[in-house]
Protein backbone atom coordinates (compact mmCIF):
# COMPACT_ATOMS: atom_id res chain seq x y z
CA UNK A 1 0.00 0.00 0.00
CA UNK A 2 1.52 3.36 -1.01
CA UNK A 3 1.87 6.20 1.91
CA UNK A 4 0.67 9.32 0.66
CA UNK A 5 1.71 12.95 2.20
CA UNK A 6 0.47 16.40 1.86
CA UNK A 7 2.80 19.05 1.61
CA UNK A 8 0.76 21.61 4.05
CA UNK A 9 1.18 25.29 4.97
CA UNK A 10 -1.34 27.61 4.45
CA UNK A 11 1.40 30.36 3.83
CA UNK A 12 2.13 30.92 0.16
CA UNK A 13 5.18 31.18 -1.03
CA UNK A 14 6.90 28.94 1.53
CA UNK A 15 8.18 26.47 -1.41
CA UNK A 16 5.03 23.69 -0.89
CA UNK A 17 5.15 23.37 -4.40
CA UNK A 18 8.52 23.05 -5.33
CA UNK A 19 9.18 20.75 -2.03
CA UNK A 20 6.55 18.39 -4.12
CA UNK A 21 7.75 18.81 -7.17
CA UNK A 22 11.17 17.92 -6.05
CA UNK A 23 10.80 15.51 -3.56
CA UNK A 24 8.76 13.37 -5.74
CA UNK A 25 11.51 13.49 -8.73
CA UNK A 26 13.82 12.60 -6.30
CA UNK A 27 12.12 9.69 -4.36
CA UNK A 28 11.43 9.33 -8.66
CA UNK A 29 15.18 8.97 -9.09
CA UNK A 30 15.50 6.82 -6.26
CA UNK A 31 13.30 3.76 -7.82
CA UNK A 32 10.36 4.66 -6.23
CA UNK A 33 7.07 5.02 -7.74
CA UNK A 34 5.22 8.13 -6.90
CA UNK A 35 2.07 9.97 -7.95
CA UNK A 36 1.63 13.67 -7.68
CA UNK A 37 -1.57 14.98 -6.73
CA UNK A 38 -2.08 18.94 -8.21
CA UNK A 39 -4.74 19.92 -5.33
CA UNK A 40 -3.91 23.76 -5.53
CA UNK A 41 -5.99 25.64 -8.48
CA UNK A 42 -3.04 27.69 -9.45
CA UNK A 43 -1.87 24.07 -10.99
CA UNK A 44 2.32 25.12 -10.67
CA UNK A 45 2.44 21.84 -9.67
CA UNK A 46 1.67 20.39 -13.27
CA UNK A 47 3.34 22.43 -14.96
CA UNK A 48 6.26 21.68 -13.11
CA UNK A 49 6.30 18.46 -14.30
CA UNK A 50 5.92 19.06 -17.97
CA UNK A 51 2.22 18.61 -18.31
CA UNK A 52 -0.15 21.46 -19.97
CA UNK A 53 -3.24 21.86 -17.51
CA UNK A 54 -5.26 22.91 -20.74
CA UNK A 55 -4.69 19.86 -22.64
CA UNK A 56 -4.85 17.01 -20.34
CA UNK A 57 -8.35 14.53 -20.87
CA UNK A 58 -9.42 15.05 -17.02
CA UNK A 59 -7.98 16.69 -14.05
CA UNK A 60 -8.45 16.46 -10.69
CA UNK A 61 -11.71 18.74 -10.84
CA UNK A 62 -13.55 16.12 -12.78
CA UNK A 63 -12.16 13.22 -10.72
CA UNK A 64 -13.41 15.23 -7.11
CA UNK A 65 -16.76 17.03 -8.42
CA UNK A 66 -18.00 14.84 -11.70
CA UNK A 67 -16.90 10.92 -10.35
CA UNK A 68 -14.68 10.71 -13.75
CA UNK A 69 -12.67 7.53 -12.35
CA UNK A 70 -9.19 9.01 -11.33
CA UNK A 71 -7.32 6.02 -13.59
CA UNK A 72 -8.62 8.20 -16.56
CA UNK A 73 -7.02 11.42 -14.96
CA UNK A 74 -3.30 10.20 -14.58
CA UNK A 75 -1.01 11.14 -16.80
CA UNK A 76 2.38 9.45 -16.78
CA UNK A 77 4.97 12.42 -17.21
CA UNK A 78 8.46 12.25 -19.33
CA UNK A 79 10.41 11.23 -15.89
CA UNK A 80 10.52 7.69 -14.64
CA UNK A 81 8.23 6.63 -12.15
CA UNK A 82 6.64 9.93 -12.04
CA UNK A 83 2.94 10.68 -12.82
CA UNK A 84 0.50 12.89 -11.75
CA UNK A 85 -3.21 13.56 -11.55
CA UNK A 86 -3.38 17.33 -13.42
CA UNK A 87 -4.52 20.17 -11.47
CA UNK A 88 -7.22 22.89 -13.30
CA UNK A 89 -7.98 26.26 -12.40
CA UNK A 90 -11.81 25.13 -12.12
CA UNK A 91 -10.30 23.82 -8.87
CA UNK A 92 -10.83 27.21 -7.69
CA UNK A 93 -14.38 27.04 -7.99
CA UNK A 94 -14.44 23.36 -6.16
CA UNK A 95 -13.71 25.30 -2.74
CA UNK A 96 -17.77 25.97 -3.08
CA UNK A 97 -18.71 23.38 -4.84
CA UNK A 98 -17.55 20.60 -2.65
CA UNK A 99 -19.38 22.21 0.39
CA UNK A 100 -22.70 21.22 -1.43
CA UNK A 101 -21.64 17.89 -1.61
CA UNK A 102 -22.53 14.52 0.18
CA UNK A 103 -18.83 13.50 2.59
CA UNK A 104 -17.22 16.48 1.14
CA UNK A 105 -14.64 15.99 3.92
CA UNK A 106 -13.70 12.64 2.01
CA UNK A 107 -13.97 12.54 -1.62
CA UNK A 108 -10.05 12.48 -2.07
CA UNK A 109 -10.03 9.57 0.06
CA UNK A 110 -12.17 7.86 -1.55
CA UNK A 111 -10.91 8.83 -4.78
CA UNK A 112 -7.38 7.83 -3.65
CA UNK A 113 -7.86 4.82 -2.34
CA UNK A 114 -8.75 3.17 -6.34
CA UNK A 115 -4.98 3.62 -6.70
CA UNK A 116 -2.80 3.89 -3.50
CA UNK A 117 -1.78 0.21 -4.08
CA UNK A 118 -0.32 1.54 -7.63
CA UNK A 119 2.44 3.69 -6.08
CA UNK A 120 5.02 3.80 -3.19
CA UNK A 121 4.52 7.49 -2.51
CA UNK A 122 1.61 10.06 -3.49
CA UNK A 123 2.46 13.60 -2.61
CA UNK A 124 -0.22 16.31 -2.76
CA UNK A 125 0.33 19.78 -3.17
CA UNK A 126 -1.66 22.16 -1.20
CA UNK A 127 -3.44 25.43 -1.75
CA UNK A 128 -2.21 28.47 0.03
CA UNK A 129 -5.52 28.23 2.28
CA UNK A 130 -7.53 26.04 4.84
CA UNK A 131 -10.52 25.72 2.97
CA UNK A 132 -12.42 22.79 1.77
CA UNK A 133 -9.19 21.25 -0.55
CA UNK A 134 -6.79 21.58 2.36
CA UNK A 135 -9.32 19.43 4.62
CA UNK A 136 -9.67 16.92 1.77
CA UNK A 137 -6.14 16.58 1.53
CA UNK A 138 -5.82 16.57 5.31
CA UNK A 139 -8.35 13.62 5.58
CA UNK A 140 -6.63 11.61 2.69
CA UNK A 141 -3.35 11.43 3.66
CA UNK A 142 -1.27 9.48 6.23
CA UNK A 143 1.51 12.00 6.98
CA UNK A 144 2.15 16.11 6.11
CA UNK A 145 5.49 17.42 5.17
CA UNK A 146 5.47 21.45 6.63
CA UNK A 147 8.04 23.46 4.62
CA UNK A 148 9.04 26.56 6.96
CA UNK A 149 10.54 29.34 4.70
CA UNK A 150 13.76 30.77 6.56
CA UNK A 151 12.02 34.87 7.16
CA UNK A 152 10.66 36.50 9.05
CA UNK A 153 7.78 35.33 11.01
CA UNK A 154 8.50 32.08 9.87
CA UNK A 155 6.49 30.85 12.74
CA UNK A 156 3.65 32.91 12.17
CA UNK A 157 0.50 30.79 11.24
CA UNK A 158 1.85 27.50 12.58
CA UNK A 159 -0.45 27.08 15.82
CA UNK A 160 -3.40 27.65 13.18
CA UNK A 161 -1.55 25.65 10.78
CA UNK A 162 -1.21 22.72 13.91
CA UNK A 163 -5.13 23.56 15.17
CA UNK A 164 -6.49 22.43 11.82
CA UNK A 165 -4.19 19.32 11.60
CA UNK A 166 -5.09 18.83 15.34
CA UNK A 167 -8.78 19.07 14.99
CA UNK A 168 -8.46 16.75 11.82
CA UNK A 169 -6.64 14.19 13.30
CA UNK A 170 -8.97 14.08 16.51
CA UNK A 171 -12.26 14.16 14.05
CA UNK A 172 -11.78 12.39 11.33
CA UNK A 173 -8.16 10.94 10.18
CA UNK A 174 -6.49 9.94 14.12
CA UNK A 175 -4.00 8.34 12.46
CA UNK A 176 -2.23 11.41 10.32
CA UNK A 177 1.74 11.83 11.51
CA UNK A 178 3.88 14.79 11.03
CA UNK A 179 6.09 13.04 8.66
CA UNK A 180 8.86 16.23 8.62
CA UNK A 181 9.05 19.70 8.79
CA UNK A 182 11.35 21.10 6.20
CA UNK A 183 13.20 24.49 6.91
CA UNK A 184 13.32 26.41 2.90
CA UNK A 185 15.20 29.11 1.07
CA UNK A 186 17.51 29.11 3.59
CA UNK A 187 20.45 31.70 3.28
CA UNK A 188 23.60 31.34 5.11
CA UNK A 189 24.62 34.95 4.89
CA UNK A 190 22.35 36.38 6.81
CA UNK A 191 22.09 35.77 10.78
CA UNK A 192 17.83 35.76 10.22
CA UNK A 193 18.04 32.55 8.57
CA UNK A 194 20.33 30.88 11.46
CA UNK A 195 17.73 32.23 13.70
CA UNK A 196 15.12 31.10 11.81
CA UNK A 197 16.46 27.77 11.80
CA UNK A 198 17.13 27.41 15.72
CA UNK A 199 13.42 29.02 16.52
CA UNK A 200 11.92 26.25 14.19
CA UNK A 201 14.21 23.52 15.74
CA UNK A 202 13.68 24.78 19.17
CA UNK A 203 9.58 23.99 18.39
CA UNK A 204 9.34 21.00 15.93
CA UNK A 205 12.50 19.20 17.74
CA UNK A 206 13.43 16.25 15.87
CA UNK A 207 10.87 16.24 13.32
CA UNK A 208 13.02 18.66 11.45
CA UNK A 209 14.95 17.56 8.82
CA UNK A 210 18.20 17.89 8.49
CA UNK A 211 18.82 18.44 5.15
CA UNK A 212 17.78 22.28 4.70
CA UNK A 213 17.00 23.60 1.38
CA UNK A 214 19.01 26.80 0.32
CA UNK A 215 18.07 29.54 -1.92
CA UNK A 216 18.97 28.70 -4.95
CA UNK A 217 18.20 30.50 -8.32
CA UNK A 218 18.03 26.94 -10.24
CA UNK A 219 15.07 26.29 -8.17
CA UNK A 220 13.18 29.30 -9.19
CA UNK A 221 13.80 29.13 -12.64
CA UNK A 222 13.41 25.17 -13.18
CA UNK A 223 9.42 25.29 -13.27
CA UNK A 224 9.25 27.71 -16.41
CA UNK A 225 11.30 24.78 -18.24
CA UNK A 226 8.59 22.32 -16.96
CA UNK A 227 11.82 20.75 -15.48
CA UNK A 228 12.29 19.06 -11.53
CA UNK A 229 15.63 20.36 -10.35
CA UNK A 230 17.73 17.00 -11.09
CA UNK A 231 16.58 17.66 -14.43
CA UNK A 232 17.34 21.27 -14.90
CA UNK A 233 20.50 21.35 -13.27
CA UNK A 234 21.82 18.57 -11.51
CA UNK A 235 24.89 19.83 -10.18
CA UNK A 236 22.60 22.75 -9.12
CA UNK A 237 22.61 23.18 -4.71
CA UNK A 238 18.95 23.13 -5.45
CA UNK A 239 19.42 19.63 -7.04
CA UNK A 240 21.89 18.41 -4.22
CA UNK A 241 19.87 19.40 -1.52
CA UNK A 242 16.55 17.75 -2.89
CA UNK A 243 18.54 14.83 -3.74
CA UNK A 244 19.35 14.31 -0.05
CA UNK A 245 16.06 15.05 1.09
CA UNK A 246 14.96 12.38 -0.72
CA UNK A 247 17.64 10.30 0.99
CA UNK A 248 16.87 11.78 3.88
CA UNK A 249 12.86 10.78 3.25
CA UNK A 250 13.99 7.31 2.70
CA UNK A 251 16.12 6.53 5.58
CA UNK A 252 13.65 7.96 7.69
CA UNK A 253 10.77 5.61 6.26
CA UNK A 254 12.75 3.01 6.87
CA UNK A 255 13.58 3.25 10.42
CA UNK A 256 10.09 3.87 11.24
CA UNK A 257 9.01 0.57 9.57
CA UNK A 258 11.60 -1.38 11.35
P1 LIG B 1 4.20 27.73 -2.39
O1 LIG B 1 3.80 26.53 -3.19
O2 LIG B 1 4.29 27.44 -0.92
O3 LIG B 1 3.36 28.93 -2.66
P2 LIG B 1 6.49 27.81 -4.16
O4 LIG B 1 7.13 26.47 -4.08
O5 LIG B 1 5.63 28.08 -5.34
O6 LIG B 1 5.70 28.12 -2.80
O7 LIG B 1 7.64 28.90 -4.06
C1 LIG B 1 7.37 30.28 -4.16
C2 LIG B 1 8.35 30.92 -5.15
O8 LIG B 1 9.68 30.80 -4.66
C3 LIG B 1 8.36 30.25 -6.51
O9 LIG B 1 8.58 31.22 -7.48
C4 LIG B 1 9.53 29.29 -6.44
O10 LIG B 1 10.09 29.02 -7.71
C5 LIG B 1 10.48 30.03 -5.54
N1 LIG B 1 11.30 29.12 -4.71
C6 LIG B 1 10.86 28.09 -3.96
N2 LIG B 1 11.87 27.53 -3.27
C7 LIG B 1 12.99 28.23 -3.60
C8 LIG B 1 14.36 28.15 -3.20
N3 LIG B 1 14.79 27.23 -2.34
N4 LIG B 1 15.23 29.04 -3.74
C9 LIG B 1 14.80 29.99 -4.61
N5 LIG B 1 13.53 30.12 -5.01
C10 LIG B 1 12.62 29.25 -4.52
MG1 LIG C 1 2.13 26.28 -4.41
Amino acid sequence: MGKSIAVFNQKGGVGKTTTAVNLAAGLAQLGRKVLLIDNDPQGNLTSGVGVDKYNVDYSIYEVLINNVPITSAIVQTQFDNLSILPGSVDLAGAEIEIIELENRETLLKRCLSEIKSDFDYLIIDCPPSLGMLTINALVAVDSVIIPIQCEYYALEGVSQLLNTFNLIKQSINPEIEIQGVLLSMFDGRTNLSIQVVEEVKKHFRDLVYSTIIPRNIRLAEAPSFGLPIMHYDSKSKGAIAYMDLAEEFMELEELRYE
